[in-house]
This record gives C-alpha cells, structure tokens and sequence, in this order.
C-alpha cells in the first residue's frame, strides 16, 4: 500500500521505489531548503562545475548515442546549458522578487504583489536527440524557481542516460535532486506517483499518456512535441545562401531535431534553382561522401533507422540528392526528393532525419493555405529577400516559434520562449520563461485596517448609492484622481 513503481538505484546507491524518492524529495522540499536564492544559486554553480569538469565525457557519451560531431556537441548541448547557467545566475535572484501591481483607491493602503514560489517536486522527462540538453535546461529553471526535481533520460540515449545518472548525484543535492532511469514501463510507473508539475519533451503520441497520467492527480503539464516544421522559399531570394543555411540546419545531428525543417514549399522554377545549390553545399559541408564526414551525427537506433527507411520506400517522391544507406552504420545520407504530393508518405508525420522532401507551391497565398490546413507547427521559417513576403507569411501563419532566412537559429536566445502552440506544444521555457514555467505565481494582498469607512460601502444593508461610490473606488480611474 502506497508503494508505487519500481526499485531503483539513486544518487549514493540507495535502494529506493519510485514513490519513495517522490516521498522523500517532497518532505525536503517542505522543510523549505531549496527557497533560499543562496541555495539555488549553489546548485546552479555545481551544475556550471558539473558540466565544465565532464566535458570529455559528456562528448564522448553523445559521440556513442548519435555519432555527434563534437563541434554539434559543444554548440547544442554544451554551450547552450552553460549560456542559459550564465544567463540565470545573472537574473534568477530579479526574477524571484515580489512584482508590486496598480492599485485603486479601495487597495491603496495595501500591499499588493505577486509573489513567485516554487511549485514542489517536478518532474522532467527528456527525449534522445538533444539528451543533454533536453533535461540540463529546464532542470536550471526548475532548480532557479526553487523546486525539487525528478529527471528521467531517454532510454534510448543509453550512454547520455547512464551518464546523467552517474553525474547529477556526484555534484548536486541528492536530497532535492534525483534522476529515474528507464523506458516506457518504468516512465508509466514513475508518473503514478503524484507530482506539482510535469515537464516532457517527446513525441505527440506519448504525450497523450503523459497527459492521461498527469490527470489523475491534476499535475499541470508541459508538453515540449515536434511535428512538421514548413520551410517555405519565395520571391527574390538568394539562392546559394538558402541553400547553405537549409543544409546546416536540416542536416544538423542528421535531421533528428525538433525544429528541423521538414519539408520545403517553393515554386517549380526555385526548386530548379535551389537544387544544384543543395547539391554544393552538402558538397562544400560534408564531401563527395558524406558517410567518410566526421560532421555528420548517425540515426540513434537501428528501429530509427529503420522507419527512416521504411518512409523512403513508401514515397512516391523522386530522389534528386543522396539516397544512399547502410544499416550497420545506421547512416543515411542526406537526402533531397522532389515531385513529392501532399498525401505522399513523408507528409504523414514528422521525418526526423537526414530526408528533405520539396513539394511545389506557385502562389504564396497556396503556399500559406498548406501550412494552415496543417497542424500548428513548432517551427515555421520563410526565406525571401522580401520583407512583404516575410510580413504576409507571419501574419498570416501561427508556429512556436518563427524564423526568417535561416533555421533553428532563433531557439538560441534566451530572451525568446521556446515551445510549441496546439499540436506542437503546450508552454514553454529558456531564460526567464523556463523559471516562470516551474514557478507559482502567488496573488497576495496584504490588508491593514485602513479606510474601513470606505470598507463599510461593501456592507449590508445595500443601496444605489453606496454601489456608485464603491464602482468608483474600485474602478482605475480612482486611483489616477486621487494621485
Ligand atoms: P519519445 O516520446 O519516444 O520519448 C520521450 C520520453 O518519453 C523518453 O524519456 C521515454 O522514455 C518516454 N516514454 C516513451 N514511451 C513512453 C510511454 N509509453 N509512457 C511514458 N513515457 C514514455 O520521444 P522521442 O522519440 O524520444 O523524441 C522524438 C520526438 O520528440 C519528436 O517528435 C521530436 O520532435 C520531439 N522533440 C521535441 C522537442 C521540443 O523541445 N519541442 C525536442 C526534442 C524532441
């Protein structure tokens, strides 16, 4: 009897059953160690530690889960952890103060302020692609908003995982901080327990159990998806350059993040053009023979590989670049198709890996109409010289995040929040987004005794004319008036 899940090894060796951390990591939390900003601002810095110290490792992890190039590594795993690190211990202890709000006439001699507070024991759940990343940067929010943390790495990502587990009870605080290794099973059993806030990061499918889980117990979730991010080329448009940043950013960690383009839209007479390009570039990036390339990640699993595959086999699109494969390397080189209809196999869900099919658009106003038959995606990017077709497209378009003339490049700033909107997500995080999402935000008026006179126009018996009095108090107007 409330024993929930199953046994597990944490931080020190202990043996310990899900509920049992969950138990263990909310009475710390109670106790009210983790509210303190010296506190958190010390975890911050083992965390900065943690991550500077094991640099090899860290690459050599992702080296053996996704064949990373270390420069792909530093950039978005590493770098953008420490960036954030850097960025929150710089601004968390401003974010933490009470937020005085405008008063009227009837609060004037009150205290009115929210008031920012931790929301308990949350819990993270990563995905493979970006395994570091995925749970580093919302654990630096949920350790800045003062929570304690749950974090579970995908299993997938085996040596990243094994890593993480390994590390995070080496530099932080194994009483506020814990890490639950496993797959789906052990996933279903963790969420049984109770939680103050879910932070996943996944796929669309499982998002539906999380959702179903998080339920019983009225956990509020965030839902960090993917889907189909549209590229659209149009207008005047330098050509090579297009092409350059659409390789970097497709064929990044071999397609498999999140905001990848998905799919080009573009006229008959730009793919025309673009193609030679594309073929330069990739070129120019990775040789003659991309699999010899050290820049180029591999698909995570022999199973990813395979459905990449299987999805290659069932379009009716025609390959114009790449194409070629080899299972034993789980290597797929960058491949273009072209001629590719909108109900062709590789538009029926998210790609996630080395494939870029360009489907033809003539009108712009086509080209939007495709996008909104389609679910909100979590990227959308535009490339055109004209500022007028950049305009029309955002205006008239809803993504999680927008970019123009390039890719992925916008999820990089801290100052922008970086999450999905419908299908794609729900909430978001980065900088102080991250710390508002793990954070309470308490509404608190504090009273005295005074203008109890005032008071008493709220107080039986009512008439008219103590309701006009007391609109007028209340109202903003009052307070200007009197000031
Ligand atoms: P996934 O859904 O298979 O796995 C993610 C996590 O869920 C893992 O920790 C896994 O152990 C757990 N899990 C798997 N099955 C489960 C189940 N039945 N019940 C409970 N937990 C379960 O996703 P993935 O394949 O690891 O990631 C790919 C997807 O994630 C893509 O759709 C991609 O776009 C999306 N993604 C989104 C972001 C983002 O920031 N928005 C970032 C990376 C990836």
């Amino acid at each position: 009897p409330g024993h929930v899940g199953g046994e597990l090894r944490s931080g020190g060796g202990r043996m310990e059953t899900h509920s049992q951390v969950v138990e263990r990591l909310r009475s710390v939390f109670r106790s009210g160690v983790t509210l303190p900003e010296q506190f958190r601002r010390t975890q911050l810095t083992k965390l900065m530690s943690m991550i500077k110290d094991n640099e090899q490792q860290i690459l050599g992890a992702l080296h053996k889960d996704l064949a990373k190039p270390k420069f792909e590594a530093v950039l978005s795993e590493i770098d953008i952890v420490i960036n954030e690190l850097h960025y929150t211990l710089n601004n968390f202890k401003s974010w933490m103060q009470p937020e005085y709000v405008d008063k009227n006439l009837a609060t004037k001699f009150d205290d009115c302020f929210v008031k920012r507070e931790p929301l308990g024991v949350v819990l993270i759940i990563g995905a493979w692609n970006y395994p570091w990343q995925l749970l580093l940067l919302p654990m630096v929010a949920a350790v800045a908003a003062g929570n304690c943390v749950v974090i579970k790495p995908s299993e997938v990502s085996a040596a990243t995982d094994t890593l993480i587990a390994e590390l995070i009870p080496k530099y932080l605080s194994q009483d506020c901080y814990a890490v639950v290794s496993g797959g789906a099973e052990e996933t279903k059993s963790l969420l049984l327990n109770r939680f103050d806030h879910i932070f996943y990061t996944g796929s669309q499918a499982v998002a539906r159990s999380i959702l179903q889980a998080a339920s019983v117990h009225l956990t509020p979730v965030t839902l960090e998806l993917g889907g189909k991010c549209p590229c659209l080329i149009y207008g005047q448009v330098s050509i090579a350059g297009v092409a350059r940043r659409l390789v970097w950013s497709k064929f990044f960690n071999a397609g498999q993040s999140c905001v990848a383009p998905d799919y080009v839209l573009c006229s008959a007479a730009t793919r025309d053009a673009l193609l030679p390009e594309l073929r330069q570039a990739l070129e120019d990036f990775y040789g003659k023979e991309p699999q010899t390339s050290p820049d180029l990640s591999r698909i995570v699993s022999a199973r990813h590989w395979a459905r990449l595959m299987e999805l290659l086999k069932r379009s009716n699109g025609k390959v114009a670049v790449g194409g070629e494969s080899n299972e034993d390397d789980k290597y797929i080189a960058p491949t273009v198709l072209v001629d590719v209809s909108e109900d062709d196999a590789l538009m029926e869900e998210e790609i996630f890996g080395p494939i870029l099919p360009i489907l033809n658009f003539e009108s712009l106003q086509d080209g939007i109409d495709f996008i909104n038959r389609k679910e909100k995606a979590l990227a959308l990017y535009v490339f055109s010289n004209e500022s007028s077709v950049i305009n029309k497209v955002l205006e008239n378009t809803s993504s999680g995040g927008f970019c123009s003339n390039d890719g992925i490049i916008h999820m990089t700033l801290p100052g922008l929040p970086f999450g999905g909107v419908g299908a794609s997500g729900w909430g978001s995080y980065h900088g102080r987004w991250g710390f508002e999402t793990f954070t309470h935000r308490r509404a608190c008026m504090l009273r005295g005794w005074a203008l109890e006179r005032l008071n008493g126009l709220r107080y039986p018996p009512y008439n008219d004319n103590k309701l006009g009095w007391l609109r007028w108090t209340a109202s903003p107007k009052s307070s200007c008036s009197l000031m």
